[in-house]
């Protein structure tokens, strides 16, 4: 029931069979994913997709795995919000929250990616896998290998939060804290993924992994009522959810699913990590590497990926990009929470404070549809909001007390 025909070079495109292959061996470029897209649309319709279970899954023939998924069956399907206070708050009227931070097993969008990764890794006939994680993916790949039983190496920067931390550790895995920055875990993760026969998932079989981040733009289109948003703000790290996002619309076009697709992309990174939205405002095609420094761990990539393919998606499309200071990214966080109930983590708060600059500034306009991606999950990163929130109102267990306290 496969529907993949192969790899193909991000940039001369020489093809490659379907193998545990990432990198180009003529021009270096990245590998990608092709599919059957005929075969494709003899199997999927609207109808179709409807009738199945609500997990990432439901768009089974445009993820590249072989068989039957084996991994991530309550991965996927989360909530799209109408965001009626805080559209209030920005002064738009159509405003939606994609809220990756609930409804996953680890409570980012990493479940997606983690799901095909290793479904895919299982049918190549792997044992160990590993990854080199800012937080979340170290998280999702900890708790799906241990679902899985398969063993794992889990790689990050010694200095992460705790919630990102514990939140790995509980799933006992091999977690390797290196003392360095994620460029530099990265890279020591490519050294031991050409050492050692293990499928490290966002390097040595990255094109299946990245392929999961489409399902984040199938279930936005598919809860539209089967149109792609005007707008879409996403935060980026190596680029790859935004690259994909786009991706996923014009699938879902080219399959007669949804309308044309008239999307912008807007890109969301940290003032202090931005090596993206700096070539964007440049209008560079190149991307200069930044070394990180700021409160979003989680996208802290100085040399990002798929940079380069997200830069793209932003220029043909008529997008744009924008950044966030710490202080700015600890306030969207809190207004998130104040209108919507929702508690992100300080990659949510980097897009929330993104999308509101980009309204403020005309480049978003007021009366078109808007998502706001919210990719992770508030708990995980309590430190970065902790001093900033204020302190409960300690009382003796008295009526007296608490009206003295509390002055009402
Ligand atoms: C990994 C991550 C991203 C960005 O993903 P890329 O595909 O690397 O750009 C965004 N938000 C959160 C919370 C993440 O963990």
């Amino acid at each position: 029931m496969s529907n993949i025909k192969g790899l193909k070079c991000r940039e001369c495109g020489r093809e490659y069979p379907k193998e545990a292959l990432y990198v180009c061996e003529y021009c270096f470029g990245s590998l990608e994913v092709t599919y059957d897209y005929e075969k494709i649309g003899e199997q999927l319709t609207r109808g179709s997709i409807e009738s199945r279970p609500k997990n990432l899954w439901r768009y089974r023939e445009l993820l590249p795995i072989e068989g039957k998924p084996t991994d991530g069956l309550n991965s996927g399907f989360t909530p799209l919000l109408k965001a009626e206070n805080l559209a209030k708050a920005l002064g738009v009227k159509e405003l939606y929250i994609k809220d990756d931070s609930v409804c996953h097993p680890t409570l980012s969008f990493k479940d997606r990616v983690v799901a095909v990764a290793l479904s895919r890794a299982k049918e190549f006939g792997f044992d160990t896998v590993g990854c080199a994680s800012t937080g979340n993916l170290a998280n999702s790949v900890a708790a799906h290998s241990a679902v899985a039983g398969l063993k794992s190496y889990i790689f990050i920067p010694a200095d992460l939060e705790a919630g990102k931390v514990i939140g790995t550790l509980i799933y006992q895995p091999n977690l390797i804290a290196v003392e360095g920055n994620y460029d530099e875990v990265n890279r020591l993760c490519s050294e031991i993924a050409s050492k050692y026969k293990w499928a490290f998932v966002n390097v040595n079989i990255r094109p299946y992994y990245a392929e999961g981040s489409k399902t984040f733009g199938y279930e936005i289109a598919e809860q539209l009522g089967w149109k792609a948003p005007e707008h879409i703000v996403v935060p980026c790290a190596g680029g790859s959810l935004l690259t994909k996002i786009w991706k996923s619309f014009k699938e879902f076009h080219k399959l007669g699913l949804i309308p044309q697709p008239r999307t912008r992309m807007y890109a969301a990174q940290a003032m202090g990590c931005a090596p993206i939205v700096n070539a964007i405002k440049e209008r560079s095609d190149i991307i200069k590497p930044v070394k990180p420094k700021t409160l979003a761990k989680s996208l802290a990539i100085g040399n990002p990926a798929d940079g380069y393919y997200a830069m793209g998606a932003v220029a043909e499309t008529g997008g744009w990009g924008e950044t966030a200071t710490d202080k700015e990214i600890v306030e969207g966080i809190k207004l998130l929470a104040a209108t919507e109930g929702i508690f992100t983590e300080t990659a949510g708060g980097v897009t929330v404070a993104v999308a509101q600059k980009l309204i403020k500034q005309g480049i978003i306009p007021k009366d078109e549809s808007i998502v706001i991606s919210i990719t992770g999950n508030g708990l995980k990163t309590l430190e970065a909001v902790q001093r900033q929130i204020g302190s409960p109102i300690k009382i003796q267990p008295t009526i007296r007390s608490f009206e003295e306290a509390v002055k009402l």
